[in-house]
């Protein structure tokens, strides 16, 4: 049996039939810097340019010597790996490294305590736990407070020290509940089952419209796309999604989403009834530069606005750095070139140096709860041959000055100046080009009013993006994926090592490819 009919019928039944479907049911068997190769039906390699970059992981490429080097010298060793429940040097190590680059990037003061797991959704979760648990610690020590007080107003009113003001059942809050009995007695009453109701609201996250954050159970209720997360709604989450060239909508949620505690306040002989803020949102969650809903970079206006929210209503701001951190956009964060500042960030593809399944949630350390360190925790986060590998990458990234991302940076704007100008040729074609450094997304006008009928096809189903990577590989051999939701959308994320003639062949093939939409010759895309 070929490993593609096995994948297809125990793996991956659908998608082995679409990458049959759509001639991309290729296996490869060996990768370097930005080629992968498989065999063709004569057993010869065929080398592939690799656009799609392990879905942006390989910002060194594939196999980086200096990465492979430092595996095989791990591996030698025979170092300790699975050293669970003692002093985790690598982990420490790795902690130290990224919490040093977080502060040296954003020139925030305060150090960052690393949470270390196996994938993005992993650390996305991470982070979505651990603000949650800040937010039941502040909700806890909120309502403790107000019961001491409430307690105090009881006894002054006993003692004959205090009255209750004639006001006290005015406030809005108290006005849906049943007549309140007369005195402190009454008042209390009232205060107390209002408070109750309000400590057992189910928090709320804030997301970006177009967001992806991953597709386990907690993080893909933050995954705005609906095919995703529909189907899984009602186990999670309640998440309010934002769009993000409204930022003026967020003063309106803030004031939609304020929910209030009752206290009571003791001051010349009254008891009044005072309302408290509830942390009733626990995080507002973001991509700066969003990928798989179609790479949208925020704004430093948006992110500022987004950051002034979080500070308003004292909410956690989570930058998800998963994709567009480790170099991808020219600088360790991408969030750093708008001046954006989270108190969360999440890493994790490039971390992995291409060879390691590692993620980090890193939280400004004044909000760390201690006892998160035992209530999450995974038998493969924090082991060794992946921290080691993860620092080594930081290193690689950070070395003289920062040259992987001024590369980064370079590289990028040479590969959206060829984009450029095909846009200028093809401007029937191509409707946009988006991105920042290696993260760039070249978006295609609909083809849903196409007279052919393969295209106008494709446009209705979502699938244009796929057949397109499909005819790409087979006449171009170069592979390119379409974004996770934004399927007219190709992603181009490959390494830092992009040559000038890696960038001329794409030119080629993608002149080629859009004088084939324009003339509508579709047999070309079809054809094997
Ligand atoms: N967050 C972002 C921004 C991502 O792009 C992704 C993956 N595309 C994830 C989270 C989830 O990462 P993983 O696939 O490793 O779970």
């Amino acid at each position: 049996m070929s490993a593609t009919s096995a994948f297809t019928e125990f793996v991956q039944p659908q998608m082995g039939r679409v990458f049959t479907a759509l001639g991309l049911d290729v296996e490869y068997e060996r990768a370097e810097g930005n080629t992968l190769y498989h065999r063709d039906d004569q057993g010869e390699l065929v080398p592939v340019l690799d656009l799609m970059g392990g879905y942006g992981s390989l910002i060194l490429g594939h196999n980086h010597p200096e990465i492979v080097a430092h595996a095989k010298e791990l591996l030698d060793q025979n170092r300790a790996v699975h050293a669970q429940f003692s002093l985790r040097g690598e982990a420490g190590r790795l902690g130290a490294a990224l919490s040093d680059v977080v502060r040296r990037e954003t020139g925030i003061k305060e150090p960052y305590l690393a949470t270390f797991g196996n994938s993005g959704a992993e650390a996305v979760e991470a982070a979505v736990k651990h603000a949650e648990l800040v937010r039941v610690t502040k909700a806890a020590a909120l309502a403790e407070e107000i019961a001491a007080h409430l307690e105090a107003a009881r006894d002054a009113v006993r003692s004959g020290a205090a009255t209750v003001d004639p006001d006290a059942h005015q406030l809005p809050a108290l006005q849906g509940q049943a007549a309140p009995a007369a005195g402190i007695e009454g008042l209390l009453a009232a205060i107390g089952a209002h408070n109750a109701a309000v400590l057992t609201t189910k928090p709320l996250f804030l997301a970006l419209e177009r967001s992806f954050h991953g597709k386990l159970v907690g993080s893909v209720q933050l995954t705005y796309n609906a095919g995703f997360r529909t189907p899984f709604q009602n186990l999670g989450t309640r998440v309010r999604f934002v769009p993000m060239d409204r930022p003026e909508l967020l003063d309106r949620i803030a004031e939609d989403e304020r929910v209030v505690l009752l206290d009571t306040e003791l001051a010349d002989g009254r008891v009044r009834v005072v309302e408290r803020d509830f942390p009733a949102i626990t995080a507002f969650m973001v991509e700066p530069v969003q990928g798989e809903g179609g790479i949208h970079a925020l704004t430093a206006e948006q992110g500022r606005a987004i950051r002034l929210f979080c500070n308003k209503v004292g909410t956690a701001l989570i930058i998800d750095e998963v994709q567009s951190g480790m170099g991808r956009c020219g600088a360790f964060l991408a969030s750093s070139l708008i001046g954006l500042r989270g108190d969360y960030y999440t890493l994790s593809k490039s971390l992995g140096g291409g060879l390691a399944k590692v993620s980090a949630m890193l939280v400004r350390r004044s909000l760390y709860q201690g006892e998160f360190d035992l209530i999450h925790s995974s038998t493969f986060a924090m082991d060794d041959f992946s921290s080691s590998i993860a620092r080594k990458v930081v290193e690689m990234l950070e070395a003289d000055d920062g040259r992987v991302y001024r590369q980064v940076t370079e590289r990028g704007e040479r590969l959206v100046e060829m984009l450029a100008d095909l846009k200028s040729a093809y401007p029937d074609v191509i409707e946009e080009i988006r991105g920042k450094g290696l993260f760039v997304g070249v978006q295609l006008r609909d083809q849903g009013e196409a007279r052919s009928m393969v295209l106008r096809g494709s446009a209705y189903t979502g699938a244009l993006g796929y057949l397109l990577s499909g005819y790409l590989l087979r006449q171009e051999r170069i592979r390119i994926a379409p974004t996770g939701s934004a399927g007219n959308v190709l992603r181009i994320q490959p390494s830092a090592h992009l040559t000038d003639e890696e960038i001329e062949r794409l030119r080629g093939a993608l002149d080629r490819l859009c004088r084939i939409l324009r003339y509508e010759d579709t047999l070309h895309l079809v054809h094997p």
